[in-house]
């Protein structure tokens, strides 16, 4: 059996029950094919002289989907210390890995530069702690364009109150501690958080970045950051990545002619290239009645996927096992000891005791997220690349529940 979900179409040689079967339930299944065609939508939208797609290793982080992407082409954007070790480990070139992190004490940037990454300074007192520290090594700028962008709140970084990026307001002591540090600033960068729908809203985006680009005389690359959203359900609308790589090729080619120079155009998305390539699979323990609804009951819960609770995050549900079953509406829960919903008021095919549901949308900010949440394990992952399926993570045993408590004697 085929699954589709939009124009996407999982193991076209692969059945995902037999995958179930397999390797167990509940199963996280991403498919390269479909990162592969959302990479090349990107690199075929912008056609500009110097163009790099970083993929943000955060979303999903699994070794094997690093090495993936940077045999690919693409660079990596990291925001932990432990996801560039990662990154070098998967073997990506220093330099083409940047390292973005929030917060971040000044020890971290230190090791980072230690490790031979891009490093993107995104406040003003660690502005002036590096530059003191090491004005030798060029850096990054990310600015916060002040746009309020974005699905929701806890989902969009770029507005007033954000705590990413430093304000364009604050741009004119950025040119002091960068003279009085001697700091060489090599890029500039913004990214102003998730499900901007518009291409002219991230076309406005980019040209507050471009307008402050110009302030700085010794850039090499503009880094615009991602945002891009996808489609969640039949019939959504995702970014129009033709129309927003047409637009930026247009406006970032005049710049370059402006500034003098081919400088290097950067995107680093991360739900864009994952989102739609990974598959949840949960299997129904229970069909529970109340007055007003019926239950399907799954093998899992927030502890694998956080982001229908977390973000409210709509992640379409079909039932793999029973798809010509006569649709009735369901509310899919799950089995942690907490309210956790994977979705209400959803109408799939009759879900019956056994039955197989799948969570689409999964590859991103999916099992990156997932906890030991009831000491329960955290799921396998499965990769299909060129028709074969790969086991790439284990499903956890008791081992990694004990695995760093300390017993002590009472
Ligand atoms: C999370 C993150 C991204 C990727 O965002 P998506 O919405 O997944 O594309 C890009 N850049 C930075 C700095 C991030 O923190």
């Amino acid at each position: 059996m085929e699954l589709t979900h939009n124009h996407y179409t999982i193991a076209g040689a692969v059945d995902p029950l037999e995958l179930v079967q397999k390797y167990g339930c509940p199963l996280y299944v991403y498919d390269t094919a479909i990162m592969e065609k959302q990479y090349r939508r990107m690199t075929d939208a912008v056609k500009v002289k110097r163009l790099r797609i970083n993929y943000a290793a955060k979303a999903l982080s699994n070794i094997n989907i690093l090495k993936f992407f940077q045999r690919l082409g693409a660079g990596l954007d990291t925001v932990s210390i432990q996801e560039v070790m990662l990154g070098l480990k998967a073997g990506f070139v220093p330099r083409d890995i940047t390292f973005t992190p929030n917060c971040v004490g000044l020890d971290e940037l230190l090791e980072a530069v230690r490790l031979g990454v891009r490093i993107n300074i995104d406040n003003i007192s660690i502005l002036e702690q590096f530059g003191q520290a090491r004005p030798d090594i060029p850096i990054c700028i990310r600015i916060n364009p002040h746009i309020m962008a974005g699905g929701n709140l806890k989902t969009s970084v770029g507005h007033i109150d954000s705590k990413f990026g430093i304000s364009i307001h604050m741009m004119p002591m950025v040119h002091r501690v960068v003279e009085a540090t001697g700091l060489r600033v090599e890029g500039i960068h913004m990214h102003t958080g998730s499900d901007i729908l518009d291409p002219d809203v991230f076309v406005a985006g980019a040209e507050v970045l471009l307008k402050y680009a110009s302030e700085f005389p010794d850039l090499d690359y503009v880094d615009f950051g991602s945002g891009f959203k996808v489609s969640y359900m039949p019939g959504d609308i995702e970014t129009d990545m033709e129309e927003l790589g047409e637009k930026m090729t247009a406006r970032f080619n005049e710049f370059c002619r402006e500034y003098g120079r081919d400088l290097e155009l950067v995107f680093e998305p991360g739900k864009f290239l994952v989102s739609a390539a990974g598959f949840f699979f949960v299997k129904v323990n229970v069909i529970k009645y109340t007055t007003s609804t019926v239950f399907a009951g799954v093998d899992s819960g927030l502890n694998h996927l956080l982001r229908p609770m977390f973000y409210n995050a709509h992640h379409h549900i079909t039932n793999v096992s029973n798809p010509e079953g006569k649709p009735r509406f369901y509310a899919i829960v799950g089995y942690i000891c907490e309210t956790d919903t994977f979705g209400v008021n959803r109408r799939i095919p009759e879900i019956r005791e056994g039955d197989i549901l799948c969570i689409h949308n999964a590859g991103a900010y999916g099992h990156v997220m997932s906890s030991n949440y009831n000491s329960r394990y955290r799921p396998a992952e499965v990769m299909i690349h060129a028709g074969k399926d790969y086991l790439i993570r284990r499903e956890e045993t008791m081992e990694d529940i004990l695995r760093n408590q300390v017993e002590v004697d009472l």
